[in-house]
């Protein structure tokens, strides 16, 4: 049975994605963990606390770093708050 796999989650304006572990099977209703998933084409993504107000998702490679609310704790909400924020950019 081909295994589905979650939607990637674009992170910036550069069309950079977030993928779930090929070895792990990510839903939108899960938390996020420590190790959320990899920077597509680059390396392993993890997550942390950075101030009272935020958390921050970057890679371990590049140095790619978002900043996110900590209210964002599911990969939906993450989706959703990161392509809220993208579109505020277009405009
Ligand atoms: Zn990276």
């Amino acid at each position: 049975m081909r295994r589905e796999y979650m939607e990637k989650i674009v992170l910036t304006e550069f069309g950079e994605c977030l993928l779930e572990y090929s070895s792990t099977q990510t839903s939108d209703q899960d938390r996020l963990g420590s190790c959320v998933g990899m920077h597509e084409e680059c390396g392993s993504v993890d997550f942390k606390s950075i101030s009272a107000t935020h958390n921050a998702i970057y890679c371990r490679h590049c140095g790619l770093r978002v900043a996110i609310p900590k209210e964002i704790d599911t990969y939906g909400k993450l989706r959703q708050y990161l392509a809220d924020k993208l579109l505020a950019l277009t405009k």
